[in-house]
């Protein structure tokens, strides 16, 4: 009789890879979370297919960062190849890339910024033209789907264009639709070292006061062409996931993101919270109120909770 029920076909697992490492490196602030090097991913991925889960969202930290983030498109950046090695140890795995600059940018943005006296501005056609070369990029090296995370305008139906033209039909394409500037995204940017050195993100995410604007943000990204709709974070925001899904009728992701699982985790060590029960609550509320998929660094703890 329950009407929500989860699986572990339901989550997706972020995974960071380090072009720096030799050996993973657990980040302080969400514990048993690791960025992992180029030997270790494979591994990670294989298990977690192992667990049931159907999907990875690959995050790359390469070595250098430059002010045109050149690793983030170059052939053998650390996405390509760790792509390259999981897609050929787990060829069966659905391989998601990040797609966004901000971790191959020396300044930390997202995109390619212009510096005004005081002011600074994202200049979005020069930013979405190394977003379409990173996407075709991971295209080539295996992704199955790509996932910008950007927020720019018009790159959904660029990418879209590009991976077409270039044979890769199939690839799909996971937009952040809409993608908040959020609080909760603290400890993220030291899993990926990508805080930005100046200014902040909010001339490019969306305002947390606003849902109407969402929607808005998320017909443009339906009518360029976007596979799945994705929001982030995801339980502040759940009221949007109901009316993206209710609206569009298109497959609908959430972001469950570092702070909101910092927080739970951070409770649980205090004994505040029960955090397997905590989990599983917030998760099937996320389904119920209209996720198709879950993005979230329990994705691997889910799949075996959701099996007993
Ligand atoms: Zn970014």
């Amino acid at each position: 009789m329950r009407e929500t029920q989860l699986s572990a076909h339901d989550f997706v697992l972020p995974l960071f890879v380090s072009e720096k490492l030799e050996k993973r490196r657990a980040i302080a602030s969400m514990p048993g979370v690791f960025q992992f090097s180029l030997k270790e991913i494979v591994d990670e991925a294989h298990r977690a297919q192992d667990s049931g889960l159907q999907a990875i969202l690959l995050f790359g930290i390469p070595a250098e960062k430059d002010e045109q983030a050149s690793g983030a498109y170059a052939e053998n950046g650390i996405v390509q190849k760790a792509l390259r090695a999981i897609k050929t140890k787990c060829p069966d795995l659905v391989a998601i890339t990040d797609v966004c600059l901000c971790e191959y940018m020396s300044h930390g943005h997202c995109g390619v910024t212009r510096i005004d006296g005081d002011h600074f501005h994202v200049l979005n056609d020069e930013t979405v033209d190394l977003l379409v070369k990173t996407a075709l990029s991971h295209a080539k090296a295996g992704a199955d789907m790509v996932a910008p995370s950007d927020m720019m305008d018009g790159r959904i139906r660029a990418i879209r264009e590009a991976l077409d033209v270039n044979g890769f039909q199939e690839t799909g394409i996971m937009s952040h639709a809409a993608k908040f500037a959020s609080a909760f995204y603290g400890p993220f940017r030291d899993a990926a070292e990508s805080p930005p050195q100046f200014g902040d993100r909010r001339s490019y995410q969306m305002d947390c006061a606003n849902a109407d604007e969402a929607l808005r943000e998320v017909a443009l990204d339906v009518a360029e062409g976007a596979d799945i709709l994705m929001i982030k974070p995801a339980l502040p925001y759940i009221d949007i996931l109901w009316r993206v899904r209710e609206r569009f009728g298109k497959p609908t992701a959430v972001y469950h993101v570092s702070g909101e699982y910092a927080m739970v985790k951070a409770a649980a060590e205090k004994g505040i919270v029960d955090e397997r029960a905590a989990v599983l609550e917030i998760m099937t509320s996320l389904k119920r109120a209209g996720a198709n998929i879950i993005v979230t660094y329990w994705a691997r703890d889910l799949a075996e909770w959701t099996r007993q």
